[in-house]
């Protein structure tokens, strides 16, 4: 515990671990009163980077009435502690001091202060002379000199080296070049002695860029201040080594190369169109008269840390999928943030009385067009980078997400939320194509739900395509043509007729059922979210409702619905059914779908944790009154009650029990034409299914979940997409065992996104699978893939694809899907 009244200190470091270490080592120091420090370091526990909003939270935690001394790191940690005091309140500002003390030398010493009562102002100057004996023990005159005597100008130092860089100083050696001329107490300039040109500081990306370093110029470096000869040495030593860029590969090519992860064709059908950028959507400056100039400042700062912490997500993530060389295009975004020129030029603007944004945009406009004018290719296209971060800092403040809602054409993106994705235009977004993804993860059903093809795991390299270049993608295969030459748009455009064609005539017939050419019948079902998807799927052609995922009515709400809107609600559902079965699944919570009203507790593996049934068993009441109201629907109308990721028998007993219960409280007579079933998402259900199947009518497979968990693929980590692939054997294997449990009295359906792939069909019917259910834009495509079938040969295909070693083993196999 720390003593109240004492100074508190925040300790900023680029490492998590460096922090952590520095803090037990003094804690070492002070015995008996412990002082309050807290940490602000890494972007994770193992990602370097500061970040300001995490200098705010440390400085509130570390305040103990006494003020705070906050403690840095090298070069941006010094940026973001500035930031973070830009950031607070007044009041709380007023007390916390920046410390220029070295981090370790400096923590101990101000430790020790702080918890001997010192003022924060004290513990500063205790600090600040941390190194005093150090210094004096191991360079008794010349570091004195060096740091106390030396005037600025007359320790100046000067090199020179030639840029053999393809591309020059462009932005990411220049990147380079920026982050070791800020680390250490000295002033860097360089000038392009090639071009004669003025002499720029080093620490500013943007100056740097207007010298037009091209391969094969000599650039001279002065330094000056304590720490010159170090920063001059690691500058040349960095030009040395080409600025971290191996030469044979240039940007260019690098922008372009496929990532190791291949695209993933993850909603099928064709788009042709414009590229449109969601981070390039026009913003509209509003009007609004500025506030004092401090406030304004804040808000800039404010907006600053956020779009800091996004970019550095967005660069751990591309490191970890793609490469450093293709994240380090990242920090070129960052450091635009840390620009000097940038960022006066906003300050004077705000002091001359323009709002945060005015001042933003203007100063945004004007670095973007002083780069447009430069004459070299590669400089000029620096201008997107400015306006692509200088827009996410001008969205950040005036609160709007990166919309693109708006959007015509093919939609190009990082990732989307699933609230993005449900707020895409069908009519309007051609195709989506994202930099990462998974095919699995809930955004991508809602874009299959709305029938927009969709290419995940492109890899960043798509972000920088051209706003309007023509991108064609096929959203069944993952491939996608940038700028296709004019053959290639005849042919696609050539596909996508035939492909509208044949989505005309299966439309024409999807309220017909869907027979196998030997006469099977095969029901074909819809997966709802909401009474408009009831409505959309009759419209479709379902014959029934396979998977209505009750999860829509209880997200995001304080409390939970009451039996009496749950009832009105299934009751709306069967309406719009037309007396059409529906089947109901009891709440689907945990995992990635929290529940505002019942906070659970955090788990290290949600996805293994309380989720579906398993929580919905810890909260008997809530699955009681879900259950109630359940059971007055179906006495009106057929009902399939489903329980969710059931995993034992035991579950499945006392979910029964409960429904029993709830079926005794509205009525004697149990509903003729209600059933009771299961899904079929956890392995072990899918091995144990004969044991399952005499105490249910149905098994419901969801292929989503049964995918991710039977080949260990998180289904929202684009990192495993590839191989949570449920065309896998082994997957196919489990489906094949819970039809073999089934037996003849229980019936099969899939309702995971694998019933919605054409190539699919065959292999499910095969299997032994009586029934899909798929989202109502694909329920048309699916009986035309049904109605081409005959189920014998289906079953020796499905036999020969579980013999398949692998799942492009099986994909081959398959007859080719009708093209496009
Ligand atoms: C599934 O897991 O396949 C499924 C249909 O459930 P959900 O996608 O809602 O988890
Ligand atoms: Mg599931």
């Amino acid at each position: 515990m720390s003593a109240p009244g004492l100074v508190g200190l925040v300790v900023v470091s680029h490492s998590r671990a460096l922090a952590r270490a520095a803090v037990a080592l003094a804690q070492e120091m002070v015995h008996g009163r412990q002082v309050k420090i807290a940490i602000a370091a890494g972007l994770d526990d193992t990602t370097f980077g500061t970040d300001a909003t995490q200098i705010v939270e440390a400085i509130t935690v570390a305040e103990q009435g006494a003020g705070v001394v906050v403690l840095m790191d090298l070069g941006s940690a010094v940026l973001s502690a500035e930031l973070a005091l830009d950031l607070l309140d007044d009041e709380l500002r007023a007390g916390v001091v920046l410390c220029p003390a070295p981090l370790v030398e400096g923590l101990v010493v101000a430790a020790v202060a702080a918890a001997g009562g010192a003022s924060a102002d004290e513990v500063v100057a205790e600090a600040t002379g941390a190194l005093a004996g150090k210094i004096g023990h191991l360079h008794p005159v010349s570091a004195s000199e060096a740091l106390i005597d030396a005037p600025a100008g007359t320790d100046e130092l000067t090199g020179s080296f030639l840029v053999e860089n393809p591309h020059g100083l462009h932005a990411r050696p220049a990147a380079r070049l920026v982050q070791e001329a800020r680390k250490r107490d000295a002033r860097a300039f360089i000038r392009n002695r090639s071009t004669n040109s003025e002499w720029v500081g080093a620490g500013s990306l943007s100056k740097i860029a207007t010298l037009g370093v091209r391969s094969g110029h000599e650039v001279e470096v002065r330094v000056a201040g304590s720490q010159a000869a170090e920063t001059l040495d690691h500058i040349l030593a960095l030009a040395a080594r080409h600025f971290d860029e191996p030469l044979t590969q240039t940007p260019e090519v690098t922008a372009r190369v496929t990532p190791p992860q291949a695209p993933v064709g993850a909603s099928p059908g064709l788009g042709i169109g414009p590229a449109r950028s969601a981070r390039l959507q026009p913003i509209t400056i509003p009007d609004t008269p500025a506030e004092d100039p401090t406030t304004e400042w804040r808000r800039v700062s404010k907006a600053i840390a956020v779009v800091r912490r996004t970019i550095s997500e967005l660069r751990t993530r591309t490191a970890r999928e793609v490469g450093e060389v293709e994240a380090a295009i990242f920090d070129a975004h960052q450091l635009f943030l840390d620009d000097t020129e940038l960022l006066d030029a906003v300050h004077a603007r705000i002091d001359g009385g323009e709002s945060a944004v005015a001042a933003w945009s203007a100063a945004v406009t004007a670095l973007a067009a002083e780069f447009a004018a430069l004459p070299d290719p590669y400089l000029k296209a620096r201008a997107e980078d400015v306006t692509a971060v200088g827009d996410q800092v001008l969205r950040a403040m005036l609160g709007s997400v990166a919309s693109s809602a708006n959007a015509t054409g093919v939609l190009i993106a990082a990732d989307l939320t699933p609230a993005e994705a449900a707020e895409l235009p069908r009519d309007q977004v051609a195709a989506v194509v994202l930099a990462f993804g998974s095919p699995h993860a809930h955004n991508v059903i809602l874009l299959r739900a709305k029938g927009i093809p969709a290419v995940v795991g492109a890899g960043p390299a798509v972000l920088s395509i051209a706003e309007g270049t023509v991108v064609a993608v096929d959203g069944t295969s993952g491939e996608f043509v940038i700028d296709p030459p004019e053959d290639v748009r005849r042919q696609f455009g050539d596909r996508v007729a035939a492909l509208t064609l044949r989505k005309n005539a299966a439309r024409a017939r999807a309220t017909e059922p869907a027979i196998t050419t030997d006469g099977i019948t095969v029901r074909v079902g819809a997966n709802l979210g909401s009474v408009d998807d009831a409505r959309a799927a009759v419209a479709a052609g379902a014959d029934y409702a396979g998977l209505i995922r009750t999860e829509f009515l209880f997200l995001g709400r304080p409390e939970a619905p009451d039996v009496e809107e749950q009832t009105a609600v299934y009751r709306k559902i069967a309406e719009s059914m037309d007396g059409r079965r529906i089947t109901l699944r009891t709440l689907d919570i945990g995992g990635d779908k929290p529940l505002d009203f019942l906070p659970t507790p955090a788990e290290m593996n949600p996805f293994l944790g309380v989720r579906g049934i398993r929580l919905s068993l810890h909260h008997p009441q809530l699955l009681s009154d879900q259950l109630l109201a359940m059971a007055r629907v179906a006495h009106q109308t057929p009902v399939s009650v489903m329980f969710p990721m059931v995993s034992t028998l035991d579950e499945l007993f006392a979910a029964r029990r409960l429904l029993d219960e709830a079926l005794a409280a509205t009525g004697s007579q149990r509903p003729p034409d209600l059933e009771v079933g299961m899904m079929v998402e956890v392995p072990a259900a899918a091995l144990k299914a004969a044991a399952f199947a005499p105490h249910v009518d149905f098994f419901s497979i969801g292929t989503n979940d049964l995918t991710q968990y039977a080949l260990a693929a998180d289904r929202n980590n684009d990192a495993v997409a590839t191989i949570g692939d449920t065309f896998d054997p082994g997957l196919l294997a489990l489906i094949r065992s819970t039809c073999r449990g089934a037996g003849d009295r229980v019936s099969v359906s899939v309702c995971g996104e694998f019933a919605a792939d054409e190539r699919a069909a065959g292999l499910l019917i095969g299997l032994g699978v009586d029934a899909l259910s798929v989202s109502p834009p694909a329920i048309a495509t699916t009986k035309d893939a049904v109605r081409a079938l005959d189920s014998r040969e289906a079953a020796g295909a499905a036999t020969a694809a579980l013999a398949a070693d692998s799942a492009a083993a099986v994909r081959d196999q398959l007859t080719p899907t009708p093209r496009g």
